[in-house]
């Protein structure tokens, strides 16, 4: 479970960021999180990847009050929580399976499991075919999918998409998008989406928190225009 209980950020620039945040994400949720440039949203997203903590109020991931993580606990945390970002932020030396692979290395875990991990989440995301290439061979839509195969590998209970589809084809957006819901629904991975792309939260629908100016503005569930399934 994700909790902000009064959260305000305040930059030292005399910006303040975000503005008495209170809310609650239950394990196995989709949420959009929406807003135009400078609302809060990569603030927010800092704050629940504990690169930041907030000025006043608390930020609990799992229960932890991340302000409380200590040394190479914060390190611990940021590894138990599946990343995706805009810019895929692949390895470019490395090829697809060697980029799955190498998270599971830092993580500490051994040969064998790495063996059967990575052949599993590359599957996942329809790219075992692709395990050898390297991502500068591989368009837009197929690196981010190795970024979430990559988010997978650890097993996280939470992945944060921090503008996933901001890099990709429009069409090919709507695939990631699928993606992950594929992944909310089938392992309960609860998954927070950021994004300004209105047409894509308008397409599936869900639960959508819209941030202006740092507040919350909307939060509540809307239904899709995919509503076919
Ligand atoms: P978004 O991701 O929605 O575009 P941000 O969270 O990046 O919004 O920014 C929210 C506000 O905080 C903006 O006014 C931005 O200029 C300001 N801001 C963001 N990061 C910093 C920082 N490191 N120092 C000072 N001000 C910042």
């Amino acid at each position: 479970m994700v909790e902000l209980k009064n959260v305000n950020v305040h930059y030292s620039s005399g910006v303040d960021a975000l503005q008495d945040i209170n809310l609650r994400i239950n394990d196995g949720e989709f949420v959009f999180i929406v807003g135009g440039s400078g609302a809060g949203k990569s603030t927010l997203v800092k704050l629940l990847m504990r690169e930041i903590t907030p000025t006043t109020g608390r930020v609990f991931v799992n229960g932890k009050n991340l302000a409380k993580l200590k040394g190479n606990q914060v390190a611990k945390f940021r590894r138990s929580i599946g990343m995706v970002f805009q810019d895929f932020r692949l390895i470019q030396e490395l090829n697809v399976y060697e980029n799955v692979a190498f998270v599971l290395r830092i993580a500490d875990q051994s040969t064998r499991f790495i063996k059967q991990r990575v052949p599993y989440v590359l599957n996942l995301v329809d790219l075992a075919h692709k395990a050898r290439s390297k991502p500068k061979e591989l368009s837009g839509g197929e690196q981010q999918r190795v970024a979430i195969a990559r988010a997978l590998a650890n097993d996280p209970g939470l992945i944060i998409a921090d503008e996933p589809t901001g890099n990709i084809d429009p069409r090919l957006s709507y695939e990631i998008v699928e993606l992950l819901r594929d992944i909310n629904r089938s392992a309960g991975t609860t998954i927070i989406m950021v994004t300004h792309e209105h047409d894509l939260v308008k397409h599936f629908g869900g639960r959508i928190i819209n941030i202006d100016s740092g507040s919350i503005t909307f939060d509540d569930i809307i239904g899709g225009s995919d509503e076919d399934e």
